[in-house]
């Protein structure tokens, strides 16, 4: 992670600042628009930015539980179903999973992309519960929470490799 570069979060593009500073440990703060990492300040060159990179992706995982979690509560008592555990996932290929269990599973880098994208992942993800496949049944189930599913749909197929920044 380099010096100005930029990190998509919740859809939009923030500015990346690196900081250093005297502390050992490297912190984030997130204000006025910019994500600030301190590092510290012996750190140069591939290792300093390999460091920006591990926190980034650290605090993106952190708030990814939280919010992801969240959200999945409210859209689960609005679609009137209960899952056992949600687990936050660093994956290669998926967006999110959902076990005979009743165990859902989320990528972390869906932080990243619109809010609207990650509610229709988590929708999707929640209406397996209730249609453990991908016929027509589960589709017009998707459709009752979200009309407009298909353009997130298709924002993922366009763009989400684009989110693998992290
Ligand atoms: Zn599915």
């Amino acid at each position: 992670m380099k010096e100005g570069k930029s990190i998509l979060y919740r859809g939009q593009e923030y500015e990346v600042r690196l900081i250093a500073y005297a502390g050992k440990s490297a912190q984030i703060i997130f204000r006025e628009d910019k994500f600030n990492i301190y590092l510290n300040n012996k750190l140069s060159g591939g290792k300093l930015q390999s460091e920006a990179l591990q926190q980034l992706k650290q605090w993106m995982v952190e708030k990814a539980e939280e919010e992801i979690k969240q959200r999945a509560k409210e859209f689960g008592m609005i679609i009137g179903v209960h899952y056992n555990h949600i687990r936050i996932k660093d994956t290669k290929t998926r967006w999110g999973s959902c076990s005979s269990k009743g165990n859902l599973n989320f990528n972390f880098r869906i932080l990243m992309a619109p809010k609207e994208v990650m509610d229709y992942i988590i929708v999707h993800e929640l209406c397996h519960l209730k249609q453990m496949n991908h016929s027509k049944a589960f589709w017009n189930e998707v459709a009752q929470y979200m009309p407009d599913y298909s353009i997130h749909k298709e924002w993922l197929k366009a763009n989400g490799r684009t989110l693998y920044v992290l």
